[in-house]
């Protein structure tokens, strides 16, 4: 197997490189942002606890989104590979990762964390909420606690998979495929 954590604050760019790296290399696309708004969809418990902390730009209680990567990973048996995307967002996610990826005799090959300023963050996701239909894109001070959330509680994951040698710094503002290329030349480094 080969897993890959794509890692950065909110409007560094996951999402849009996850959707053309799981096409380049066959890898199982699993974002806790996306699950949960899924659930919130279809109006189960689930959701409806999740988003009124995600509407407040808080994190949802480890337990929850622990729970949600186990059953997607046992849900996806043959999966040659996961990207993970918005997850692990703490240090109690990564051991939980970790350990759940440890039971089919996996790990985390790279955490690839793109790097992008600030302001320029917060100019992407206000534009972002122009179209994306996204409620926690729409307000500069939902914004601002998501960053705050990421600096308090996120950024250390970083620190966390380091301590393996497994992040790898990327920068991440130019033009998509700029980007992406830089992501590939990392992956191919490692595959
Ligand atoms: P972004 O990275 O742009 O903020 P996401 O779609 O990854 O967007 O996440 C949206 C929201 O979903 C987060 O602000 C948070 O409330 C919740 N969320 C997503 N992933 C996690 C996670 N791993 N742990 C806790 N909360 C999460």
């Amino acid at each position: 197997m080969f897993n890959l954590i794509l890692f950065g604050p909110p409007g560094s760019g996951k999402g849009t490189q996850s959707e053309k790296l799981i096409a380049k290399y066959g890898l199982k696309h699993l974002s806790t942002g996306d699950l949960l708004r899924s659930e919130i969809a279809n109006q189960t418990a689930l959701g409806l606890e999740a988003k009124t902390l995600m509407d407040k730009g808080q994190l949802v209680p480890d337990a929850v989104v622990i729970g949600m990567i186990d059953a997607a990973i046992t849900n996806h048996p043959k999966a040659r590979g996961f990207l993970f995307d918005g997850f692990p967002r703490t240090k109690a996610q990564s051991e939980a990762l970790d350990e759940l990826l440890n039971k089919k005799g996996a790990s985390i090959n790279v955490l690839l964390a793109l790097n992008v300023t600030e302001d320029e963050l917060i100019k992407r996701l206000l534009n972002r909420g122009l179209t994306s239909g996204r409620s926690d894109d729409t307000k500069e001070d939902v914004i601002r606690a998501r960053l705050g959330e990421y600096h308090n509680k996120t950024a250390s994951v970083a620190d966390y998979y380091n301590k393996s040698g497994k992040t790898v710094l990327v920068k991440g503002e130019g033009s998509v495929d700029e980007i992406f290329d830089s992501l590939s030349a990392e992956i191919d480094r490692r595959m």
